[in-house]
Order: structure tokens, then sequence, then C-alpha cells
């Protein structure tokens, strides 16, 4: 049920849905990639897709190549980076390395699926694990993460203190999105708390310019943290510049 518009009441907040129109005392707004129900949030993310495959599960013998003990999840330290993960059933989950903005930020169900990311995936996956060639991957998927610019949740109150907003988790919001709904309620209560107090909760980053400035950027950055990547993690002149104004990883 797709929330569309909110309107202030007397009382609270009524949020006009594709079927109805509910009322509410207080609005926690947590729609991640998918645009903003308060317009004015819209330049602070921008959906990029990142992309997963999955194994299928490893035979005893197949893990045993690999002398993965302990079952932790790892990642590699370059800007385009992959994420590891073991299953419960002993399949590997593989992802990350390419990112992809689509100019004017369309989420579409038709960009969950890039054949030319998984292809190089699967190559990365191969050159990792060269004792599991052979090995099959039973999925492949993507999706669209709420890039903000400095790569951390924000949060912000509206209309009168009665909807409040978390977003901007950057791809790390499986456990980070609990905290957030923490910072909501804080706020929606107003109640000052440990976390109220965060510089992270009571400043916003900034805002993305609007395309196709935001399209260029977004292409120049990535093409620098590439490049960044083949030179030993050596940063070029944009990469330092973004550094020093407190955008992106280092902010
Ligand atoms: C391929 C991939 C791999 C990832 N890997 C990791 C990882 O390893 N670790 C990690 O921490 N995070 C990872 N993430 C990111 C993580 O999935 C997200 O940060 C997290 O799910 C965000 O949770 P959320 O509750 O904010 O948003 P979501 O789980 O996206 O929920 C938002 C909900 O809001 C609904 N919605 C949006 N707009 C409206 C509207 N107008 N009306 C009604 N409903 C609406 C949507 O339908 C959706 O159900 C990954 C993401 C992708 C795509």
């Amino acid at each position: 049920m797709a929330a569309v518009k909110f309107s202030a009441m007397p009382a609270g907040i009524a949020v006009r849905t594709s079927y109805a129109r509910i009322g509410a005392r207080r609005v926690a707004l947590a729609t991640n990639a998918f645009p903003s129900l308060l317009r004015r949030h819209r330049p602070y993310t921008v959906p990029v897709y990142d992309y997963a495959l999955m194994t299928e599960p490893l035979t005893d013998e197949q893990l045993a190549s690999v002398g993965w003990r302990n079952r932790q999840g790892f990642a590699d330290s370059a800007n385009q980076f992959h994420y590891v993960r073991l299953s419960a059933d002993n399949r590997i989950l593989w992802g990350g390395y390419d990112v992809v903005h689509h100019y004017r930020g369309r989420v579409r169900a038709e960009h969950d699926q890039r054949p030319a990311t998984f292809v190089t995936l699967a190559r990365h996956f191969f050159r990792t694990f060269p004792q599991l060639e052979g090995v099959r991957f039973g999925h492949a998927w993507g999706g669209a993460i709420d890039t903000c610019t400095r790569f951390s949740a924000f949060f912000d109150l509206s209309h009168d203190g009665r909807v409040a907003y978390a977003a901007g988790y950057t791809g790390l919001g499986v456990g980070a999105t609990r905290f957030g709904a923490e910072v909501m309620l804080d706020l929606l209560e107003g109640a000052r708390t440990e976390r109220t107090a965060l510089e992270m909760v009571r400043r916003k980053p900034t805002p993305f310019p609007p395309e196709p400035l935001r399209s260029v950027g977004i292409g120049i950055t990535q093409w620098s943290l590439a490049r960044a990547d083949g030179h030993a993690g050596r940063r070029n002149l944009w990469l330092r510049t973004l550094d020093r104004l407190g955008l992106g990883f280092d902010s």
C-alpha cells in the first residue's frame, strides 16, 4: 500500500495511500532508496544499485578446500569492495564491487538484474577461490541502496515534529536501521537522549546537486575510486578535495 502524500491535521498527520486516507498521531518515515514523501529530503539521497551472487551449497570437501573454519563474514579493503558471507547451508554470498547509478536516480524493478555485473562478480569470485572452479551460482540479484554524501544515516523532523525521517544508510542498514528506528522514536517523543545528542543525528549531510551535475559528479567519483584501486589506493585531486570537504567514506 503505497503512501503518496502527507498533510497536517489538528491532532496529527493524514497520510493518503493508494487505497485510503489514514490518520496518525506520529509518522516514522523509513523509505530507504525510494523517493521520500518529503520533497525537501530528496536531494539528500541518491539510489545506486548493488549486486550479489550466491553459490549453491558447498560440499564439505569444497568448504574444507577454502579453509573457512569460523564462518566469519569478510570484505576486502578496496574502494570498490566485495563483501562475503557463508550462509547457514554453506552457500557463499559474494557481492559488491560495481555500484550503478541511473540518471535522475530511477528505481525500477528491471534494474535488479544486471548480467554484466554478475559476470564481473563471478570472475572475481573464481580469482579469489580458484579451488572452487565449477561451483555454480544458484541466485543473482541486486537492489537500490540509499546513498548519501557522508555514507551514514541522517535524521530529521517535519510537520511540527510529528513526522520523523531516517535514511542514507548507504548499503549498511541491516544493523543500523534498528538504531535509526530508535532515533526516530526519540525524536517523535521530543526526548533528549544520548542518541539525539550525537552530531550525526543533529547534522544532515551535504545534499547532492541537481542533474546533470549529480550524474557527472558521481561518474567522476566512481572513475577516481576505480583508478585509486588500480594505483595502490593513491587518491587523485578530486577524491582529496571530497575528503577535505567531508564527503564520502572519510567524512
Ligand atoms: C544487494 C544488496 C546488498 C546489501 N548488503 C548489505 C549488507 O551486507 N549489510 C548491510 O547492512 N546492508 C546491506 N544492504 C542494505 C540494506 O539492505 C538496507 O540498508 C536496509 O535494508 C535498509 O532498511 P530500511 O528498513 O531502511 O529499508 P527497506 O528494507 O528498503 O524498507 C523500506 C520499505 O519502505 C517501503 N516504501 C518505500 N516508499 C514507500 C511509500 N511511498 N509508501 C509505502 N511504502 C514505501 C518499501 O516498499 C520498503 O518495503 C544491501 C542492499 C542491497 C540492495
